[in-house]
């Protein structure tokens, strides 16, 4: 069995972001030589997500509105994590959001559905974060 494990690193400009990391994670699999075998790619951060959805921009837009309405950023004050920080709903957006992924990985590919792309879900950005991804198999 291989093993290949590798850490992509981001640092956000925005609080928020999505981004599309499915051409990164490709180049991790294609570096693996990995053909048959499982891809896990987590966030490193408890205020940041993986997740597979689609790369249309108005459900990105949807995604913060929902968010914001279960976790709004502000008031600050609403949250007792918030004192010392102020990223107590960074901490619950990607709770919902969920912090990996697994994907299958078949001749060579990332076996994913058709509108499916892998993202990272930054909630507390403006510094560098990390993403693991280990791939497993043969
Ligand atoms: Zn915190």
């Amino acid at each position: 069995m291989k093993s290949y494990r590798k850490e992509l690193w981001f640092e956000t400009k925005n609080r928020r972001e999505f981004i599309n990391i499915t051409p990164k994670v490709k180049e991790c699999l294609y570096e693996s030589g990995i053909r048959e075998g499982l891809l896990l790619c987590n966030a490193m951060h408890i205020t940041a997500s993986v997740f597979i959805n689609d790369d249309e921009s108005g459900l990105h837009h949807d995604f913060e509105v929902f968010l914001e309405k279960l976790a709004p950023e502000k008031p600050y004050s609403q949250y007792s994590h918030n004192g010392y920080e102020d990223n107590a709903d960074a901490h619950l957006k990607r709770t919902i959001m969920g912090r990996e992924v697994v994907v299958a990985i078949t001749d060579s590919k990332l076996d994913l559905g058709p509108w499916e792309q892998i993202f990272y879900g930054e909630f507390d950005g403006k510094r560098r974060k990390r993403v693991l991804v280990k791939i497993i198999g043969a």
